[in-house]
């Protein structure tokens, strides 16, 4: 079931001079054990719905529902709801402020009313979760790479035990294999332990090869919402609202547009590798 938002809206500003529409009518649902993409250009809107789906904004008008309840019904728990859907902010090694990693990553839990030994034991398994061995427990959050400071947040988020993990931009910022160590990370949280995502991200290339569906935005409507391939066709509506499919796409467009009687599904650089190799046939 896991979350579903009908009609939302969100004016920033509203009722002032610098009104500011950032969502329209935007329908969505994410189920259990999904792995969603969420993509669109700077200013889209990506972040203030994001924030909207673990309760931190409110709606202007619209609903939001967890597991088939309205969270805006009186009385909802929107303390609860905010440790089931756990969100990652973009740069979340800005808000590292402990001493040292283990402590970072038992805040949440101990804020969460936890004792110091379930908050340490929920600290340790979400350490592993990412890959972060006890080697790093008394290091300094501040002397690590781009790609385990970010670890570290979300180590942080997820000692907090969410059903649904959102994460805004993970990659921003890291050199590729910053990017490829947290994207990593991220697919195998999805693989290993079922767990609910949604990505977000600017580049279709960083997402194409991860995620069971794209959500794509632009200027706060969702326009369109479906499997990486089936998304991927419209390349050229894409490219005209500032996003580009994957490179392979466009080579392969181009090779059926020469003739090459070329599998036009095609997405990722190991399927083209493949197709090429058969129609050469090897
Ligand atoms: P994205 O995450 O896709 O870059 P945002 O959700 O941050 O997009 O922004 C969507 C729109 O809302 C943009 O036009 C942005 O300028 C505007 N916006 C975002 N935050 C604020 C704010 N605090 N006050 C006013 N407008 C905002
Ligand atoms: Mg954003």
């Amino acid at each position: 079931m896991a979350i579903k938002a009908e009609h939302l809206n969100y004016v920033y500003g509203l009722g002032t001079a610098f009104e500011q529409r950032a969502l329209k009518d935007v329908n969505l649902e994410i189920k259990d054990g999904e792995f969603v993409g969420l993509i669109g250009h700077t200013g889209s809107g990506k972040s203030t719905l994001i924030q909207h789906l673990n309760g931190l904004m409110k709606a202007t008008d619209g609903v939001i529902y967890y597991n088939g309840r309205n969270i805006y019904e009186t009385g909802y728990d929107l303390r609860a709801l905010r440790s089931k859907v756990g969100l990652v902010f973009q740069y979340p090694e800005h808000q590292l402020f402990e001493i040292n990693v283990f402590t970072d990553v038992c805040f949440g839990p101990k804020n969460q009313g936890l004792s110091k030994q379930e908050a340490e034991k929920r600290a340790k398994e979400a350490l592993t979760m990412v890959g972060l061995d006890e080697s790093f427990y008394s290091r300094s959050p501040f002397e690590l790479s781009g790609g385990q400071k970010r670890r570290v947040a979300i180590a942080g988020v997820l000692a907090m035990e969410p059903d649904v993990l959102i994460l805004d931009e993970p990659t921003a910022g890291l050199d590729p294999r910053g990017r490829d160590e947290i994207l990593d990370q991220i697919e195998r949280l999805h693989k290993e332990r079922n767990m609910t995502i949604v990505l977000v991200s600017h580049s279709m290339e960083d997402i194409a090869r991860y995620v069971d569906r794209i959500l794509v935005m632009n200027h706060g409507e969702k326009v369109f919402d479906d499997t990486p391939k089936e998304v991927f066709k419209h390349y050229k509506e894409l490219e005209a609202i500032g996003l580009a499919a994957p490179q392979v796409t466009y080579v392969i467009h181009s090779l059926r547009d020469h003739g090459v009687p070329i599998d036009n599904n095609i997405t990722t650089v190991e399927e083209a590798r493949d197709e090429i190799l058969r129609l050469l046939g090897n």
